[in-house]
């Protein structure tokens, strides 16, 4: 859940001032994807956990309305559901502090039984849960079957996961974390890509904001750009476009096709403010597109 204070300035360390306006937003960059997705009209399964508290009641709630099956959502009443407080100010610069609360407690058996007993088609992970869920996932997952995986937020990653990964989808900040690339160039792309590709990864989308994103395949690479778009905000925008690009590869599209309609997702989601609910639905995204 995002707690979400507007304010003139940032407080000094020890200070106390009086804010303006707060919200609670349903968040999380998993569950900002699951929505993403539901509100297209797949029909994802969303795995994490919350506490039994009116946050985690609020969290599943959003995620059914955008069409989510939440049936793999383990709820654990020792547990709190996880926070990012957030402040902004006048600039609309933020600062934003997680706490994981349950998600810090997915652990790797869990996540193996929703695995084998769900069959995903495709498997799109983050990294706001333990490092050892995400590798539990990926290992459970069947050779055949797609794995996507959002660097976000970054980290280090072994090799052994890398290698298991069909489509890494870093932005700008995850990319240059993970290669010491930062991508400006089509140039900068293919040698972060190639840095990746040293590492088993098999195809990278790197996102690039308003530039839109670049695919790398071992054999090519090529920008895709996005719509030309007056942001409102920006929140979510990768989410938007991770879950779009999970969703169009789930209908069977060829990643060419998918990137150029995950690109509308991602423009049309900065469009509105908040997270999931900023998402488009299919109709929006039709109806741009064909702009
Ligand atoms: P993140 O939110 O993780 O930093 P990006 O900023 O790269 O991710 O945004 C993800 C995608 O959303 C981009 O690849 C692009 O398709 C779309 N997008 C983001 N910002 C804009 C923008 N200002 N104008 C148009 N599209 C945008």
């Amino acid at each position: 859940m995002d707690l979400v204070v507007r304010t003139a300035r940032f407080p000094e360390i020890g200070e106390t001032i009086i804010g303006e306006s707060f919200a609670t937003n349903p968040g999380g960059k998993g569950a900002n994807q699951a929505a993403a997705a539901g509100k297209l009209g797949g029909k994802p399964r969303f795995l994490a956990k919350v506490g039994a508290d009116a946050f985690g009641r609020e969290l599943l709630h959003s995620l059914g309305v955008c069409g989510v099956d939440t049936g793999s959502v383990i709820v654990d009443p020792t547990l709190v559901s996880g926070v990012a407080v957030i402040t902004v100010d006048s600039e609309g610069r933020n600062t934003i502090v997680v706490s994981p609360g349950a998600n810090g407690h997915l652990y790797a058996d869990e996540v193996e039984g929703e695995i084998e007993e769900v069959g995903p088609e495709i498997l799109l992970a983050q990294l706001e849960v333990p490092l050892e869920a995400v590798e539990a996932a990926a290992a459970k997952l069947p050779a055949d079957k797609l794995f996507i995986l959002n660097p976000a937020p970054a980290r280090d990653l072994p090799d052994s996961l890398l290698q298991r990964v069909d489509y890494l989808t870093p932005n700008e900040t995850e990319t240059e974390f993970l290669t010491g690339i930062r991508p400006v160039t089509d140039e900068d792309c293919l040698a972060a890509a190639d840095k990746l590709f040293a590492k088993g990864v098999r195809n990278v989308v790197i996102t690039l904001g308003e530039h839109g994103c670049f695919l790398a395949t071992p054999q090519f690479g090529q920008r895709f750009p996005t719509l030309e778009v007056r942001p409102v905000d920006t929140t979510a925008a990768g989410d938007a476009f991770n879950g779009a690009l999970a969703f169009f590869l789930s209908e069977g599209r060829d990643i060419d096709n998918a990137i150029l309609l995950a690109n509308v997702v991602g423009a049309l989601s900065t469009q509105k403010t908040g997270a999931q609910s900023s998402m488009p639905t299919m109709r929006e995204v039709r109806e741009a597109a064909s702009e």
